[in-house]
């Protein structure tokens, strides 16, 4: 199969044109480079089953051959990073999603939106499913990435319904693993890299707010049963795992062994208070589900980070 990987060069895109290659694919990797780092995919540079483009795919896309699938990941997906480009996140999640769902109707390729469980907003609803419809603030500064992620999925379900494109769309859960930049803001990384420093730990509010955490390669098993799928609905991947930051904090310091110690900052605005996968609906549909616990996934991450 050819596949279309749009945001290849991030964090989960980098990991997933490792593993479509793994599996006999050839892999276009497109991105932009603007969270993603050419270094996640500096190894596969050479391989023959693999190009790189660097294109921006708010802007049209002009693709030279044929793909079987498009997979479409390009989009900031740390909240400072979409808090630093508010617009271009917009864009990348309308535009660009109209642009990657073109290709896939001219080359009548089978579609894959990463969405996220930030469709669902600020949860009254815990844990969350897919028939949740959310509780989403669109003029607060995270609508940004929530309202372009809530369009995607519209406009995905719109491809498919009207022009009969097969599209799947993944609700991915908070991811971590390999890869993360050191400094993209998110929880685990900040964390690991304050931790292996023995720098203060910011947690953030009372630390009482709670998120589920999902190893990156039980992350990437599960797109690719849905991937290969048949099913059309929006699919929750993730680990339901609850716990709170204050919870991940202590964990992270233990297994770094770290003098760190816990400092509050304030809680940014419209922070999700709950997060918890309903992953019925994965097991169920997809025979899916995460393998990966936290100790052995953060020690993993931990490794990577030391090096
Ligand atoms: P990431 O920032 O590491 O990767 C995103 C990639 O998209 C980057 O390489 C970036 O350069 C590229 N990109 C952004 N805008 C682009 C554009 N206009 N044109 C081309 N490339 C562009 O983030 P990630 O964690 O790997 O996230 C990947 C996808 O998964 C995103 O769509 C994100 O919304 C979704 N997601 C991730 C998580 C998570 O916990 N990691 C959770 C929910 C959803
Ligand atoms: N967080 C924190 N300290 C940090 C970074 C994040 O306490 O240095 C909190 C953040 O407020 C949120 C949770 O950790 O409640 C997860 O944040 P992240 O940015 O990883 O992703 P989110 O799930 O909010 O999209």
């Amino acid at each position: 199969m050819k596949v279309l990987i749009t945001g290849g060069a991030g964090f989960i895109g980098s990991h997933l044109c490792d593993f479509l290659i793994k599996k006999g694919n050839y892999v276009i990797c497109m991105d932009n480079l603007i969270t993603g780092k050419k270094d996640n995919i500096k190894h596969l540079l050479k391989n023959k089953h693999f190009k790189f483009i660097k294109h921006d795919v708010a802007e049209h896309i002009r693709l030279k051959e044929k793909v079987n699938y498009v997979l479409h990941f390009a989009s900031p997906a740390s909240p400072i990073d979409y808090l630093k480009y508010p617009i271009k996140t917009l864009k990348v999640g309308s535009l660009g999603t109209h642009n990657a769902l073109g290709v896939a109707k001219k080359c009548k390729a089978k579609f894959l939106l990463a969405s996220t469980s930030e469709v669902y907003g600020d949860p009254l609803v815990n844990p969350q499913p897919e028939s949740y419809w959310g509780n989403v603030n669109c003029t607060g500064p995270r609508g940004v990435y929530d309202e372009a992620k809530r369009f995607a999925e519209a406009i995905t379900l719109a491809y498919h319904r009207t022009h009969g494109i097969n599209t799947k769309i993944v609700r991915i859960f908070n991811t971590y693993g390999p890869r993360m930049r050191k400094h993209d803001g998110r929880v685990i990384p900040a964390f690991i890299d304050q931790a292996l420093n023995n720098k203060p730990i910011t947690v953030y509010g009372d630390g009482l707010q709670t998120r589920s955490f999902c190893y990156v390669s039980d992350m990437i098993n599960g797109i690719y049963k849905l991937m290969n799928s048949r099913f059309n609905d929006p699919v929750n991947i993730g680990n339901p795992n609850e716990m709170t930051v204050l919870e991940l904090a202590k964990r992270i310091i233990k297994l770094t062994r770290s003098k760190s110690k816990v400092i509050y900052k304030p809680l940014p605005a419209d922070d999700p208070k709950v997060r918890k996968p309903d992953i019925a609906k994965a097991k169920v549909e997809l025979k899916w589900q995460p393998e990966i616990n936290l100790q052995t996934g953060l020690t993993k991450t931990i490794g990577w980070f030391s090096d």
